[in-house]
């Protein structure tokens, strides 16, 4: 054991007040709940034991531990001490509905002479009624993290114990004021609309951020106290702080988010007691999210809200009016398809120097940050804006293919085949490098579409073949919006079926997905062909808990189970590692360790390097980490389900994570070179002959260093990726373990996959990054100069 660690494990402070304290809180505690757990043990559950005590021991760890002694020396420490106060130990008490346990728990004499005639004083109650509305208790809140966080105030609550206990006590004080409307502990009585807790844990956590954000990145040390403290480890005053920003930043998101994510899926489901969305003042006996009895608490949900309650973008006045016109689609794809046809021509025929065409930057930057902005936003738009079946459509008025696909390659494994070598070919052969290889892609594109459905019938191309629309399909599994039926009655009694059989005049779905059973946005291109159709109007795209989908497993149209379907499973792991090792193949670290490896093996082709890197993070590593982690899953969880049911299940969990990167990389693109697209138009007009836009302003093609607020947006982007799957492996471990401990058991192996994947993105985000698709400074002036 090093030194340092020996110190500090040894380091126990003395606070006997502290700990007697703490201990006759508990055993106060327990005598009541005993009481109640007797009379109900449903509502006083060993649940609200456990987090009670479990508030006292987090405080008990900030202030009795050696993180005492320790948080003088460290930022870092002082700063997970700082967590444990604010953070952990207020919504734990909450949780535990303290109030009539400790009542009871109280000896009848204090209960009845001293504490009871307190709790009755109206003025008393009325006040705090006021400081824990959300107004008053986030202000309070706010203001006193930020008040402490000021260099002169931090100073001086380490230069004496008494400021650092008022400095703890405030703390402590704010946070708990903060949690209660957020846990509304029983018997509480809000007054106020519970959406109202949506901006106020969103806002919490951006200030949080801005925070955390001005620790981590600040290039001087903020707090004069630090920089003259012994240092310990080796460990510089200026390192430190980095890192007790990012303690504050990271458990600190999730420690708003999480509460945030599992309110606004019980509001956005209408199955708040308040009446979601209703403006009129309510009243509401329990706590929002934690009221539900199941077999956990947090993670049980009552079934979904009829479809009529849900909001329909259909019924939106302009784009629900735009949406429903019927060539509203082919208006789209055609505008797209004069895109691709520019990206095809400049390809082919313009400079070869990737910032300059528009081949070089259109699909690569902005394509795909608009592409997974979408899918974040509304759904799957590109799929209703695919340009490349346009042929198909055309070629299909003089002649209808009669045969259907094989049988044996009606599944995923092609595809999964063809997205990794997507995947694979995009950096071997650096595409988006290449204008000249980008346009034959999307010659390709339209070539194989047109021959595939020219000789099958239905979407065949779609639904097997195309790696972007099985890329699509699996994102849109995070997506708001589905495309679903408005009221499931009105198709009992349909007796024609047009959505899936077609009208006269019209087709049904091409994707053979039939709109009762369907679930979810996967295999649905968003082509709108269904709410055509549908003579009853009962089509329509409704709102839907974004990545809902993941964790039920229905037996859906067109696609069966999940648990039935390990080739989904594949294309989901293939595309999660693609999203990490597509981000990964552009950081210094990466690009350094190939050179390394292309030095030690002389003769050794820079293809084979990037193959043998894409062979391990598609394909050795999930094979060799998915297995491993089924059977410890089975084991612990003691699973009756087979390997293959639970391995597939588990899985689709990791989408939203993937997800996550994938939005924070290809955001990071489009958001930091969005421009780039002005001087490649501007270029490309004018080799057509229109000089009318002007010469190319080259000074926005060069690379720049990206915002501040870009990094913090992909940090977040991946820490609700990750929240959201760890949601996913809870539900899904719920639906297969029989208790509660077993459910937890079952989802510790992949939680902490995800944990694990969740860090080497962050740190992968936090490398420097190629900024592909722009010039080098000197580039840019050297064209901007030779324009003019
Ligand atoms: S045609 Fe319309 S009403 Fe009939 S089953 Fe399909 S979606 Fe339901
Ligand atoms: S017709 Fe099929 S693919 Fe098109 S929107 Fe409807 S369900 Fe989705």
């Amino acid at each position: 054991m090093s030194p340092t660690l020996d110190a500090f494990v040894r380091s126990w402070p003395s606070e006997p007040w502290l700990v007697a304290s703490l201990l006759l809180s508990a055993a106060i505690y327990v005598r009541g709940w005993r009481s109640l757990h007797r009379r109900d043990p449903e509502r006083w559950s060993l649940w609200r034991l456990a987090s009670f005590c479990g508030g006292l021991f987090a405080i008990f760890l900030a202030l009795a531990s050696p993180l005492e002694p320790f948080a003088s020396l460290w930022l870092q420490i002082h700063m997970v001490q700082h967590l444990l106060l604010m953070m952990v130990a207020p919504p734990l008490l909450w949780l535990g509905w303290p109030l009539l346990p400790t009542m009871l728990g109280l000896p009848k004499p204090i209960r009845s002479v001293w504490v009871a005639p307190l709790l009755r004083s109206r003025r008393l109650r009325n006040w705090f009624t006021r400081l824990t509305h959300p107004l008053v208790a986030w202000p309070i809140y706010v203001g006193v993290t930020w008040f402490w966080h000021a260099p002169r105030f931090y100073d001086l609550a380490l230069s004496s114990t008494r400021w650092h206990f008022i400095e703890h006590l405030l703390f402590a004080a704010a946070a708990l004021l903060f949690w209660y409307p957020v846990v509304r502990p029983y018997p509480s009585r809000p007054n106020w609309s519970p959406w109202l807790l949506l901006p106020y844990l969103l806002l919490a956590d951006v200030q949080n951020t801005v925070l955390a954000a001005w620790l981590t990145f600040s290039s001087r040390v903020i707090y004069p106290h630090y920089a003259n403290a012994p240092r310990i480890a080796g460990v510089a005053a200026i390192d430190d702080q980095a890192a007790a920003g990012v303690i504050m930043w990271v458990p600190g998101s999730i420690a708003f988010l999480l509460p945030l994510f599992l309110i606004a899926v019980r509001l956005l489901r209408g199955q708040s007691r308040t009446g979601a969305g209703s403006p009129r003042r309510t009243t509401v006996s329990h706590p929002l999210p934690f009221e539900s009895t199941g077999l956990l608490p947090i993670l049980s949900q009552p079934s979904r809200a009829p479809s009529s309650h849900r909001f329909d973008l259909l019924h939106t006045p302009l784009i629900g009016a735009l949406l429903r016109w019927r060539y509203f689609r082919p208006l789209l794809q055609y505008t797209v398809g004069v895109l691709a046809v520019a990206v095809i021509l400049d390809g082919l025929l313009g400079p070869q120097l990737s910032p300059l065409n528009l081949a070089g930057v259109l699909p690569w930057i902005h394509w795909r940050g608009v592409l997974i902005l979408g899918l974040l936003i509304a759904g799957n738009l590109f799929c209703m804006a695919c340009p490349f079946t346009l042929p198909r459509g055309i070629a299909r008025r003089f002649w209808q293919p009669t045969r259907s696909w094989p049988r044996v390659l009606r599944n995923k494994w092609l595809a999964v085949v063809l997205v990794a070598l997507f995947l694979w070919s995009y950096e071997a052969f650096a595409l988006w490098d290449s204008p000249w290889l980008t346009a034959w892609i999307a010659l390709a594109y339209f070539g194989a579409a047109l021959l595939v459905d020219s000789i099958f019938a239905g979407a065949s191309f779609c639904k097997y073949v195309c790696p972007i629309g099985q890329f699509n399909f699996m994102q849109s599994l995070i997506s708001p919006l589905e495309v679903t039926v408005r009221d499931a009655n009105v198709c009992t009694s349909c007796k024609t079926k047009e959505c899936i059989r077609g009208s006269a005049t019209l087709p049904g779905c091409e994707m053979g997905l039939y709109q009762p059973r369907k679930a979810g946005n996967f295999d649905c291109t968003f082509c709108l062909d269904c709410v055509q159709v549908c003579p009853h109007e009962n089509v329509g795209i409704l709102a839907t808990t974004p990545g809902g989908a993941i964790w039920s497993d229905r037996l859906r149209s067109g696609i069966g189970r999940w648990s039935a379907r390990p080739d989904v499973a594949a294309l989901a792991i293939v595309l999660v590692c693609g999203a990490f090792a597509n981000a990964a193949g552009m950081i210094a670290p990466v690009l350094l360790w190939q050179d390394q490896l292309r030095e030690r093996f002389v003769g050794m082709p820079p293809l084979a390097v990037t193959t043998a890197f894409y062979a391990c993070a598609l394909i050795a590593l999930p094979a060799l980490v998915l297995l491993p982690l089924t059977v410890v899953s089975r084991h612990w969880g003691i699973i009756s389900a087979t390997n293959s049911q639970v391995a597939a299940r588990f899985a689709m969990t990791l989408v939203p994570l993937g997800f996550g990167v994938w939005l924070a990389h290809y955001s990071f693109h489009f958001l930091a070179s969005w421009d780039t697209i002005i001087p490649a138009t501007q270029r490309f007009a004018s080799d057509l002959g229109v000089d009318w836009l002007g010469p190319p302003a080259w000074i926005c093609a060069c690379c720049r260093p990206a915002a501040d607020w870009i990094i913090r947006f992909e940090l977040l982007a991946m820490g609700a990726g990750l929240l959201l799957t760890l949601y996913a492996v809870l539900r899904v471990s719920e639906s297969f373990a029989t208790s509660p401990r077993r459910v937890i058991a079952a989802a510790v192996p992949w939680c902490a996959a995800a944990i694990i994947l969740y860090a080497s993105g962050v740190w992968i985000m936090l490398q420097p990054m190629e900024m592909r698709g722009t010039l080098p400074d000197e580039s840019a002036a050297i064209a901007q100069q030779a324009s003019r």
